[in-house]
């Protein structure tokens, strides 16, 4: 299981875990953040609305200052006092601030003669009541035609006014009234209101008893509040809002209802919603935050998403990236697997100068190599009847190949053998080039099953098709793209070891041949040779011992005619033994022998050589040298440097040496003659190497090759030196006894 999470699968499933907590967690961050958010939108509401709220009422504690400061305070007083806080630009909402006085039944006409002397046209209290404390709207500016509408209306008559009227009147604070429909709604879309009312007494400050407050109450600074108007300024300027509110008189409902700026239900579902108390006047106002989309669309929803999506992305990069790269990896490694496996069967190949062993190496590797079921290899060596024979077989019993018929030139091999490139079918019974003729249909029957096809040709020097390449597999698909120049390379490696392997082959039989005439050769021409040489001898003796043939031409012409027949027969004798070392049937006897003597016999051996160049041969052997050699091989080692000291000895004297020293014998010839030119030096003793001209110099090339090859069977060596126009020195060293 970990196995197969390694590699791009592993490094996926790695980035989309980590992605998806990377999600998570961003998620409820983004969610704590917007809830965070949330709470300050929901605190920077409540502040808002207090604070207007308590400018208003500071603004109504300075009316109420207006008022303490004079005794009586004017209706123009008033007007100033109000037209000063410029009501529309500083205090939006407002309806106006007016002045309520409280009166008993028997002041109302001063009251209401007073007001009218200070220009209030048919000023009166309103409704008429028979209660004993009365109040009524002296003052509401500015006077525009809503408020002229309130002027003379007692409020304490209505029961939610006349609440919050006694609560500033005991408390000696401001209070705000709960929801009521403002008199000045005369007209347009009638909104919900409130009041907030300033206590007025006679006398300095705020009297300290409840009951006093009410004995000495003068009336009320208040002012009146279209609640939308109010609000709306105060929280419907927002273009995109991140939070709606709506303001309830008290706890919400219906009937308590202010302000609501949240959309319908059903549009939109907040993520937040929360309830706030606020105090203000000494009433408690209910404020519903909601939470709108830019707050929650930010975090709540387009943050996660991007982070998932960006993970997914990076997820989905790395993968395709690890696979690209991972690819990349496995492609070198296939690359140097091959590299290495061509490479290390290239040696093998070449080593392998057996075809068979080499087919079948070549046939083997092909199938461990690409995965083959079996594996086969055809030489393109078609019958009369166009069947090629099966060479090698890899992964499957021979019986298995010799029981189907043979091999044809079917089109599917006929691709191979003529060299169409190399064939690599998942399913070879699906191919076109499968044969479809009866009676096979193109597997015969008893073949070997085969689905997955694979076939190559082995090509040698010059582009000629030596073979075909065969694997094959039961099952379909088994071969792998990759494997096509594998086997290729094979194939190449494979044909150049066969090119060679045949070159060496052929090579080999020719020499084979070469020798078996050479030992024929000699053979036939050394049996007349002998007899020959027996019968010149006796008409040598005959021709001297009867007087009447005419002697001195007679017994001249036989000497030439002897020297001839030896001649013959020395590289006759060459020839057979050239012949019998390559066929390693060169024999060694061992006896007692002195190198002397050997020497001995050699220098007369080459008398009529001497005779006829002229040259001279020296000689010094001071000791002897006693070994256990095969004496006549030896005196041919002998005669042969001798022979060529004085022919290419350019009639200067020849020095002959023999010494023994430290269980070795040492036998120098040395001439003054025409040497060994440097380039040729090293191959004198091969068979056939000759370092001088036809014309000048007969010779087969083959006396030194019989020296090196005796010595050698002895346990010696022979050497060297010459300098080309200076002379030669041939040294022989030669073990006494025979080596273990
Ligand atoms: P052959 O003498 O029949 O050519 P050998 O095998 O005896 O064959 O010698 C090989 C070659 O070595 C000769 O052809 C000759 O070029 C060179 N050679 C051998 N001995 C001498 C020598 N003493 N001085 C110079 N060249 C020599």
């Amino acid at each position: 299981m970990m196995r197969r999470l390694r590699g791009p699968t592993g490094v996926l499933v790695l980035t989309l875990s980590l992605t998806s907590l990377v999600a998570l967690v961003a998620w409820r961050m983004a969610l704590e953040r917007d809830r965070l958010r949330f709470e300050n939108a929901v605190q920077a509401a409540g502040d808002r609305l207090s604070a207007r709220l308590d400018i208003y009422v500071a603004m109504l504690r300075g009316a109420q200052g207006l008022f303490a400061a004079s005794d009586g305070v004017t209706r123009e007083e008033f007007a100033s006092f109000v037209a000063r806080l410029d009501l529309p630009g500083t205090y939006p909402g407002i309806q106006g601030i007016g002045f309520t006085e409280r009166f008993l039944p028997h002041q109302q006409e001063a009251l209401e003669a007073r007001m009218r002397a200070q220009g209030v046209e048919a000023f009166r209290a309103w409704p008429e009541d028979d209660r004993q404390v009365r109040h009524a709207i002296l003052f509401l500016e500015p006077l525009d035609r809503r408020n002229r509408a309130a002027l003379g209306f007692d409020m304490s008559t209505e029961p939610t006014r006349r609440e919050a009227m006694e609560r500033a009147r005991d408390s000696g604070r401001p209070a705000m009234s709960g929801r009521v429909t403002l008199v000045q709604e005369i007209e347009g879309p009638t909104q919900p209101g409130f009041l907030v009312y300033v206590p007025v007494y006679s006398g300095r400050g705020v009297p300290h008893s409840v009951q006093e407050r009410r004995e000495k109450l003068q009336g009320f600074v208040y002012a009146p509040f279209r609640a939308v108007d109010l609000f709306d300024r105060l929280f419907g300027s927002e273009e995109s809002p991140r939070v709606a509110v709506a303001i309830f008189d008290g706890a919400p409902s219906a009937d308590t209802l202010l302000f609501d700026e949240r959309p319908d239900r059903g549009v939109h579902a907040p993520a937040f919603t929360t309830l706030q108390t606020l105090e203000v006047a000494g009433r408690s106002l209910s404020l519903v935050v909601e939470s709108q989309r830019p707050l929650e669309a930010v975090g709540h929803v387009t943050q996660p998403a991007a982070v998932l999506g960006m993970g997914l992305v990076l997820s989905l990069v790395f993968y395709a990236a690890s696979r690209g790269r991972m690819r990349e990896r496995e492609l070198a490694e296939q690359e140097r697997r091959r590299a290495v496996t061509l490479s290390r069967l290239a040696l093998a190949f070449n080593s392998e100068l057996d075809e068979d062993r080499l087919v079948q190496r070549l046939t083997d590797e092909g199938t461990s190599l690409t995965g083959a079921a079996f594996g086969a290899y055809f030489h393109n060596l078609p019958d009369e009847t166009g069947r090629y024979g099966l060479y090698a077989l890899s992964g499957a019993p021979r019986e298995a190949f010799e029981k189907m018929p043979p091999v044809r030139t079917t089109p599917i091999f006929a691709h191979t053998f003529h060299d169409k490139g190399t064939l690599r079918l998942d399913d070879v019974t699906r191919s076109p080039l499968f044969g479809k003729n009866p009676p096979y249909n193109g597997l015969p029957g008893g073949h070997l099953p085969v689905k997955s096809y694979l076939a190559t040709t082995v090509k040698g020097r010059n582009g000629r098709v030596l073979g075909g390449l065969f694997f094959g597999h039961p099952e379909p698909g088994e071969f792998l793209p990759e494997h096509e120049p594998l086997v290729e390379g094979l194939a190449a490696q494979a044909a150049v070891a066969l090119d060679n392997a045949r070159l060496y082959r052929e090579a080999q039989a020719a020499i084979a041949l070469r020798d078996e005439f050479l030992s024929v050769a000699s053979h036939e021409l050394k049996t007349p040779l002998t007899p020959l040489t027996l019968r010149l001898e006796q008409l040598a003796g005959r021709a001297e011992a009867q007087a009447q043939l005419p002697g001195p031409e007679v017994s001249q012409l036989v000497l030439v005619i002897r020297r001839q027949v030896q001649r013959l027969s020395r590289l006759v004798t060459d020839l057979l033994d050239v012949s019998r070392i390559t066929s390693g049937k060169l024999r060694v006897e061992r006896e007692q022998v002195d190198l002397r003597e050997v020497v001995r016999e050699a220098v007369a051996r080459v008398e009529p050589v001497i005779e006829r160049t002229g040259g001279k041969i020296s000689v010094q052997a001071p000791d002897p040298v006693v070994g256990q050699w095969d004496p006549a091989r030896l005196e041919q080692v002998v005669v042969n440097l001798l022979d060529n000291a004085l022919k290419y000895g350019d009639g200067k004297p020849v020095a002959v040496t023999v010494r023994a020293d430290g269980g070795q014998a040492h036998l120098t010839v040395v001439d003054e003659g025409i040497g060994i030119p440097e380039d040729r030096v090293g191959r004198v003793f091969e068979r056939f190497e000759r370092a001088v001209s036809e014309r000048n110099y007969g010779g087969l090339g083959l006396g030194l090759f019989i020296v090196r090859e005796i010595v050698v069977a002895h346990g010696g060596e022979v050497t060297v030196d010459s300098l080309p126009g200076r002379g030669s020195r041939f040294e022989v060293t030669l073990p006494l006894l025979p080596l273990l």
